[in-house]
């Protein structure tokens, strides 16, 4: 929380001497081509196996984005989307439009077709950036997207497909017309650089809005040993993904470091196309889920390889599995940081990093100290608190709601105006996460207060499973919670009362999901009870069924 200076205080305020220049994302790519131009960039992308060139070239090629988006007609602060998978186009048009002072607003092309529509419209996208695989998805939402006003195609003029995307033009042929010198304009620091929405919570998706200032000091942070520890040095592959939060602030970061990137391109799940990544372009550090580095780890154990130049990986978005740690510690001598943070902060707030003191940890100790979700990192405030909003102690055994507060945690949601009731009254934002933080500063992550499961990295509501279910003419009642998975760390399992006179079939009931939300979100399986848990005020208590059925296994 800013304290005001009172006008007395104003009236004596000494102020340092140190000058005033802006915290621009422009700044870094400028940066990034005078001291660390030569660095490659090597990307697997739709239309090209594996493209190469360098920093100098993807900061040259984001200046004359910049100067194409200008003829546009936009204004500061318009939205731009993308909808695309990691490669060096999407890194250009990160720098290109929030460079030039418009917000890109990146798109999770997993979204069902009603949120992705939700979301171009509450955004009020005014162009959109495509792969050239979600063309097809484009064309089909076209009749509810009408403000859109163009499509840019991220690709050359020999793949560029036939479409009815109106105003759809080629994105090689927009740079080539264009010159690689622009003066970035010198933008207020606050300035809305990116925006990207979360489901993560109840209703409709909600967008953040990330600025200049939080994006460049959460980029810092990044960077610093006991974070992703970044230097010149490093080979960076992200797989999470660039419409997913920045992909952990590793755009920045690594092109303020001067980090060798490579991009997966549509190639993020599939275990032996990364291990072929991994080892040729010797890669040292590589982000992602916990469900992808399963497809890697399993791969490797399939195929009897071992990770040769990988030294770090970071994963996040989901509690990690001890095997995994463990996995990667002792078959591939790869330390495994575990990370935690929200689409809402940037998203770094813990890192799962030792500290001094630990050297003399047995390999249990250390696996066990992994297993959490990390430390906090300067810049991100963590605490937990009771159902009273009173602080709890750092004991390693006290829960509670876990807040967070700092200059890269969102203040609010995009146009919803304090709406959300997601702000403690003092100013710190409720994660949704429950944790406890140990005497060291190690939080763990014990429960979840806001109703959602993740799977794979990506969140499912259950309240729309729910109202789904409630609409079959045999479900009374209707619940889902979230279940262990071995490869997706959740999965829904949906908990129904039968109305009265009426039997459940299991396999039609699920059948009855089908087209009314994403595939990937039909819940694994229906367990069927005479009556479910409730509140005095009647609602289903999540907490009591998620109890009952904590030793709950999947059919295979
Ligand atoms: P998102 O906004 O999609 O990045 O999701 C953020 C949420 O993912 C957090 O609030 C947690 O519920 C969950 N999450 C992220 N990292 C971890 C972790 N290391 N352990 C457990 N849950 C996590």
């Amino acid at each position: 929380m800013v304290i005001p200076a009172s006008d007395a205080q104003k009236d004596t305020l000494m102020h340092g001497l140190m000058m005033d220049t802006p915290l621009l994302i422009s700044s870094i790519a400028e940066h990034a081509e005078k001291f660390h131009g030569d660095r490659e960039i090597v990307s697997v992308t739709m239309d090209n196996p594996r493209h190469r060139y360098t920093m100098g070239e993807a900061v040259g090629r984001s200046r004359k984005l910049a100067n194409a988006l200008d003829k546009l007609g936009l204004a500061t602060g318009d939205r731009v989307a993308t909808i695309a998978w990691n490669d060096y186009r999407h890194l250009e048009i990160y720098y290109g439009v929030s460079g030039a002072g418009y917000v890109c607003h990146t798109i999770n092309p997993r979204l069902f077709p009603e949120q992705l529509v939700f979301i171009i419209n509450h955004a009020e996208d005014r162009w959109i950036f495509t792969d050239l695989m979600f063309v097809p998805l484009l064309e089909k939402l076209l009749p509810q997207i009408p403000k859109v006003e163009g499509f840019i195609v991220m690709t050359d003029e020999a793949n560029m497909p036939e479409t009815s995307l109106p105003n759809a033009v080629c994105y090689e042929t927009l740079l080539a017309a264009e010159s690689s010198q622009y003066q970035w304009p010198q933008l207020d620091e606050r300035t809305a650089s990116a925006l990207c929405y979360t489901s993560g919570t109840t209703g409709d998706p909600k967008g953040v809005l990330y600025d200049h200032r939080s994006t460049v000091l959460h980029a810092y942070a990044g960077v610093a040993p006991d974070v992703l520890n970044l230097s010149s040095k490093d080979i960076v592959l992200p797989v999470v993904p660039l419409f997913h939060v920045n992909a952990w602030g590793i755009p920045y970061s690594t092109l303020m470091v001067g980090s060798k990137l490579v991009f997966p391109g549509p190639k993020m799940g599939d275990g032996e196309a990364l291990y072929e990544l991994l080892e040729t372009e010797k890669v040292t550090v590589a982000l992602g889920v916990p469900t992808v580095w399963l497809a890697l780890l399993q791969y490797c154990e399939q195929s009897g390889q071992t990770l040769n130049a990988l030294q770090r990986t970071v994963i996040g978005g989901a509690a990690v599995p001890r095997s995994m740690i463990e996995q990667f510690s002792k078959v591939h001598d790869v330390q495994a940081i575990q990370g935690w943070g929200m689409t809402e902060m940037s998203p770094l707030g813990t890192a799962n990093t030792p500290k001094a003191g630990q050297e003399g940890f047995s390999d249990d100790q250390r696996f066990d100290l992994a297993t959490k979700a990390g430390r906090g990192i300067f810049g991100c405030e963590l605490r937990i608190v009771d159902d009273e909003g009173q602080e709890l102690p750092w004991d390693g055994v006290a829960y509670g709601a876990l807040q967070v507060r700092g200059p890269w945690i969102c203040s609010d949601y995009f146009k919803l105006e304090g709406s959300a009731g997601s702000h403690s009254d003092d100013g710190w934002f409720n994660t949704g996460d429950v944790a406890t933080i140990d005497p060291q500063g190690y939080m763990a992550i014990t429960d979840r207060t806001k109703d959602v499961i993740k799977s794979g990295g990506e969140w499912i509501s259950s309240i729309e499973l729910e109202n789904t279910a409630m609409g079959h003419p045999a479900v009374a009642e209707a619940a889902v919670i979230g279940v262990a998975h071995p490869k997706w760390t959740e999965r829904p399992l949906l908990i129904v009362v039968a109305a009265e006179g009426q039997e459940i079939d299991k396999q039609a009931l699920l059948g009855f999901f089908k087209g009314k939300v994403a595939d990937w979100w039909i819940p694994n399986e229906v367990a069927v009870v005479t009556e479910l848990p409730h509140t005095a005020t009647g609602k289903i208590k999540k907490i009591e069924l998620r109890k009952q059925f904590a030793d709950y296994a999947l059919p295979e």
